[in-house]
């Protein structure tokens, strides 16, 4: 790589640091008066793929990393499944990036994903990744607000330059096997549909 392409690589994985470090003190939205820790997202500036999930859950709230426990390993696997190495190809982060409650886990509001907008769209831009991995109903909605999930799961589509595949999010695999199988299914597909250009 030529000295000036690695040192822009290097310049944006600092402004993504950075990024994470306002998250960090981030009070924007009521979820800062009830999260443990922020979980800005994993993963390296030029991945080729960026993942979005609903938003962090109690474990990602005690360590700060993103889809750990075991909706975070089925990620990996079904990521796998696609042919996507998660440690070094992947950017994994939420639509929001501290604990959506009280009730835990519950779906983040529409106010706390728009107070968090600036940081996920940040993130996308230092990143670069082409191919976006929407995880579930809320993530979906967040790009394609008009439209069904049900429409567009297990499938890709483009929007302004940039490939989004659709499907569920794996907390749903781990709770029951009908949808675990779906899970794998889509991933299989992801791989064999995604590889075209973009
Ligand atoms: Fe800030 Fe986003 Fe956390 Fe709300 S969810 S406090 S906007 S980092």
């Amino acid at each position: 790589m030529p000295d000036r392409a690695k040192i822009e690589k290097s310049v944006r994985q600092k402004s993504l640091e950075k990024v994470a470090g306002k998250i960090a003190v981030c009070q924007k939205c009521r979820l800062s008066k009830t999260r443990d820790k922020t979980v800005p997202g994993e993963g390296k500036v030029g991945a080729g793929y960026f993942v979005i999930g609903q938003g962090p859950g109690a474990n990602e709230d005690k360590t700060g990393r993103p889809f750990i426990g075991r909706a975070g390993k089925l990620l990996t696997e079904l990521l796998a499944l696609a042919g996507i190495d998660r440690e070094n190809d992947t950017f994994i982060t939420s639509i929001v990036k501290c604990l959506p409650t009280p009730p835990i886990n519950r779906k983040p509001k529409p106010d706390e994903i728009s107070a968090c907008h600036g940081y996920l769209a940040c993130q996308m831009e230092l990143v670069g990744a082409k191919r976006i991995i929407l995880l579930g109903d809320m993530a979906f909605k967040k790009f394609f607000p008009k439209d069904k999930f049900s429409d567009w799961r297990g499938k890709w589509r483009e929007k302004e330059g940039k490939r989004y595949f659709i499907s569920y999010h794996p907390a749903a695999g781990i709770r029951f096997v009908k949808f675990k199988k779906i899970l794998e299914t889509d991933f299989v597909n992801l791989y064999l549909k995604g590889r075209s250009s973009v």
